[in-house]
């Protein structure tokens, strides 16, 4: 499932031509604070390379998915016991609005489950 949002948001974070919060990165990958937090951990991990959701991603690159858990994970370790939440919106009717893949990291209090 993809879209095309021309420019992607992401792509113009990711280049520095869009202001955002960056907190961590990596050769491959960047994180920066949702500007919406829904939790008081709520960053966003992004490939630097465009793909337009998680299933394109990990059939193209696996290591690189990898390498945005290991963000996520080294983050959490930083702000938040190590413990968090990583969701991935996948299609318009699953809450994804922005079509540059990106996972939620979400963490920092205990959380409820379920999302609907
Ligand atoms: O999963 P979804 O595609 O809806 O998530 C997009 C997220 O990107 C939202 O949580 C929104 O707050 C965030 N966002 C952002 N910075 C922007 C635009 C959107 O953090 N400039």
């Amino acid at each position: 499932m993809s879209e095309n949002q021309d420019p992607c948001l992401f792509c113009q974070i990711v280049a520095g031509d869009l202001p955002a919060e960056i907190v961590g990165q990596t050769e491959r990958s960047v994180a920066f604070k949702d500007i919406a937090p829904q939790a008081p951990m709520h960053l966003l991990v992004v490939p630097r390379e465009h793909f337009g959701d998680i299933a394109q991603l990990a059939a193209a690159d696996p290591a690189l998915l990898a390498d945005m858990i290991e963000l996520a994970d080294n983050l959490a370790g930083e702000n938040a016991d190590g413990q968090f939440r990583l969701v991935f919106n996948s299609g318009p009717r699953a809450g994804q609005s922005v079509f540059h893949v990106h996972g939620h990291v979400i963490g920092g209090a205990e959380l409820g489950w379920t999302p609907a």
